[in-house]
């Protein structure tokens, strides 16, 4: 057996296989272009892509695919194989630079928000030499963008790139002001932590909901809940371990440095953690994780749920995406430092972060909604709709003493002089306790702890790198003009952004209904609640013009984002309500309405035989059953009417409309159903309860 330091990355073409099989000078041209965005020439690529050919076909791969994100939320390919003929007739194994560079994928059934209907229809693929090719099912995979031929980007990783390089660019700027002449580059880290559930396959094949949406549309709350959780999941347990084995196996292979970990907040609920990376490369990798939980599931006879809510009345999954900044030369910039003048640039960048939050609340808001993520979000569930940054008590302290120019409470209590003391070091233990908090600094890191589960974590971070690098451009801009008073000025720039945005930083407990009103009524935070809202976001005027200015989404591709995004809301709750229907007519209301039959046929058979009797319970209980039926019928009438009443209308129009009109239509036939599920003979009913998905058989 080998072992795991061996296997580790052992299908990906990394670092050490480049370096093993290009040439010194390919290589180097190689490396200069990951680091430095640099463009690569065609000789190049062609060695790269020999090498690429001869190591895939090694490790036995037989065909290759350009690896992209479009607007889907999945990650799509299209295999083509290395097999070329050869002049005698034979076959070689073959693949060139301009494959691996470019690729023109049948893109017209991805969404583009009609972009590509206004520029070109077609749309290509480019390679992405910063994440590096993988091996996956006898593919080699080349993470990719995916953009029109006008230029537009069509998928996430384009933005998120673009995001990456203003953030790297505004960074720059302020570290050449601090006297920092080494760095080349500043990077964003991510490491997302990623939530899930695991179900046994065959009960999630009985249910429909599960199978078309993800989540189940129906399901009466079980005697036993996540209150106690003794012997939970006891039945799958053993799967379940075999399966982690196995995940983090096949992530390490493919060069993940996943840690797998037993969540105990919901039965049958995991989180995998990996270490963090460069932010393109974690977001190819989040995708790659999710695939690859899906896929080995089904081989333990278990399916994996990515859905942020698959269980109404347990807690919903999200995606903790822990996110910093760092310089090409280790420097992490939201680390407090050990010299003075080191502490001055981390509460720049700190305070960098806290205006940007706040003055971004709303495209943060937004790059986390999806119509699964409102379930958590805005619903009873952590965190709230409403943002706001947790920093721990020990760093909000030394904040209220720059603000206020009174002495730090610290250790010793006296002023903090930016630039000559030297800020205490924070610690993780004390900066990780609030769990409700949407936004939290942990010790050197931000988490953002909005994000969906099954979403993308590509969005997330591109409002988080543009409004930070926002927040760092308005700095440089000013300090620049300082020159001889840089001191001075930064002092008071610290302390004015402090004042300014201080109504973002929120220490206390995040479900308290009295912070929601705070919130909204003295601090006027942002509380949007669904996604419909959330989109506006995109519309705002500063909003798009901040993007814009740093190159980061042009106005047309915010257009056809903010369309699809609406659109994806629109289907998926359609397809949710459809699934309602469809179960409630022909699985619910036949096994109540069988179930009715024969109490009534029992009951006649029973007066016949016992007149005096009167039978009470089966007369009540039938006739409860009977009145909710009817109500059922009736629910099921009012939602088929809604479902398409508004099709004519516009995306926004019509996701409004199903915020809340339909939604409530879904509810009320999902309460009846419920309670019809309590008062049914179980044998009677027609798919797995709650009990039997949570609790195994
Ligand atoms: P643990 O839960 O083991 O204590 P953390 O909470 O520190 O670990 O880390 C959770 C996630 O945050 C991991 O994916 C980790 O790699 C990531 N992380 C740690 N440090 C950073 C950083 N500086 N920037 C971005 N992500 C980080
Ligand atoms: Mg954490």
């Amino acid at each position: 057996m080998s072992t795991i330091p061996e296997t580790f990355g052992s299908l990906v073409f990394d670092d050490k296989v480049m370096r093993s099989r290009l040439s010194g000078e390919v290589y180097h041209s190689l490396k200069e272009t990951i680091r430095r965005g640099k463009r690569l020439d065609l000789s190049v690529a062609n060695a790269v892509a020999d090498a690429m050919c001869a190591w895939a076909v090694e490790n036995g791969a037989t065909h290759f695919t350009h690896w992209f994100q479009p607007l889907t939320g999945i990650t799509a390919e299209k295999h083509e194989s290395f097999l070329s003929p050869a002049p005698d007739g034979h076959v070689i194994m073959k693949f060139s630079g301009k494959e691996l560079i470019q690729g023109e994928p049948d893109a017209s059934s991805f969404p583009s928000g009609g972009l590509r209907a206004t520029f070109e229809a077609r749309g290509y693929t480019a390679w992405d030499p910063t994440s590096y090719a993988f091996i996956k099912e006898k593919t080699l995979c080349i993470p990719t963008a995916f953009c029109s031929y006008g230029g537009e980007a069509l998928d996430k990783k384009t933005p998120l790139l673009r995001s990456m390089e203003a953030l790297d660019r505004q960074a720059l700027r302020v570290l050449r002001l601090f006297g920092n002449t080494e760095v080349q580059r500043v990077v964003t880290n991510v490491g997302p932590e990623q939530e899930y559930f695991l179900v046994d396959r065959e009960m999630y094949l009985k249910r429909r909901d599960l199978v078309y949406t993800g989540r189940t549309l129906f399901g009466a709350k079980p005697p036993k809940g996540q209150e106690l959780e003794d012997h939970y999941f006891g039945a799958i347990k053993p799967r379940v371990k075999a399966f982690m084995e196995e995940l983090d196996e096949e992530l390490w292979k493919l060069g993940v440095s996943a840690k797998t970990e037993h969540n105990e907040v919901a039965p049958g609920q995991h989180e995998l953690a990996p270490i963090y990376t460069v932010a393109n490369v974690a977001a190819d990798q989040n995708q790659l994780t999710m695939e690859i939980m899906k896929k080995l599931a089904r081989r333990h006879g278990l399916m994996c749920l990515l859905h942020e809510k698959p269980f109404a009345l347990v807690n919903g999954s999200g995606k903790h995406n822990n996110w910093s900044m760092a310089t090409d030369t280790g420097l992490n910039l939201l680390s407090p430092g050990d010299t003075p003048y080191e502490n001055a640039q981390f509460l720049l960048f700190l305070v960098a972060v806290i205006k940007a939050v706040d003055e971004y609340q709303g495209l943060l808001r937004l790059s986390v909604a999806t119509a699964g993520n409102d379930h958590r979000l805005g619903a009873n569930e952590a965190p709230p709709a409403v943002i706001s940054i947790f920093l721990g008590d020990e760093l909000t302290a030394v904040l209220d003493a720059i603000e206020t120019d009174s002495p730090y409470a610290g250790s010793e209590k006296r002023k903090l002089r930016l630039g000559a003391d030297v800020l205490p070091r924070f610690n993780r233990d004390t900066t990780d306790r609030n769990r409700t908090s949407p936004f939290a600094f942990t010790g050197n890191k931000f988490e953002f702890r909005m994000v969906g589960s099954s979403d993308s974590i590509s969005c997330a971070n591109i409002m988080l790198n543009a409004a930070v690098a926002e927040a760092l451009r308005q700095f440089a801009d000013e300090l620049e003009a300082a020159g001889e008073d840089f001191e001075d000025r930064l002092h008071a720039l610290i302390r004015e952004n402090i004042k300014a945005h201080k109504r973002i930083l929120f220490n206390g407990n995040g479900y308290d209904e009295s912070w929601i009103r705070e919130a909204t009524e003295e601090r006027g935070l942002l509380n949007l609640r669904t996604t419909p809202e959330a989109l506006q976001m995109a519309l705002v005027p500063e909003n798009m013009e901040m993007l814009q200015r740093h190159g980061i989404f042009t106005e047309a591709e915010l257009l056809s984002r903010y369309e699809i995004s609406m659109e994806n809301y629109v289907r998926t709750v359609r397809i949710e309500a459809l699934t309602m229907l469809d179960m409630a007519r022909t699985e619910i209301l036949p096994a109540v309405l069988r179930y009715t039959g024969e109490l009534s046929r029992e009951l006649n058979e029973k007066k016949k035989a016992a007149p005096a009797l009167s039978f009470r319970a089966e007369g009540r209980l039938l006739e409860k059953l009977s009145a909710l039926s009817d109500k059922i019928d009736l629910a099921i009438g009012a939602l088929g009417e809604a479902i398409d009443s508004r099709a004519d209308e516009d995306m926004t129009a019509q996701a409004f409309f199903i915020r809340d009109e339909l939604l409530e239509k879904m509810a009320a036939l999902r309460a009846l159903c419920d309670e019809a599920e309590t008062l049914t003979a179980r044998n009677y009913w027609p798919f797995p309860s709650y009990g039997d998905l949570l609790f195994g058989a």
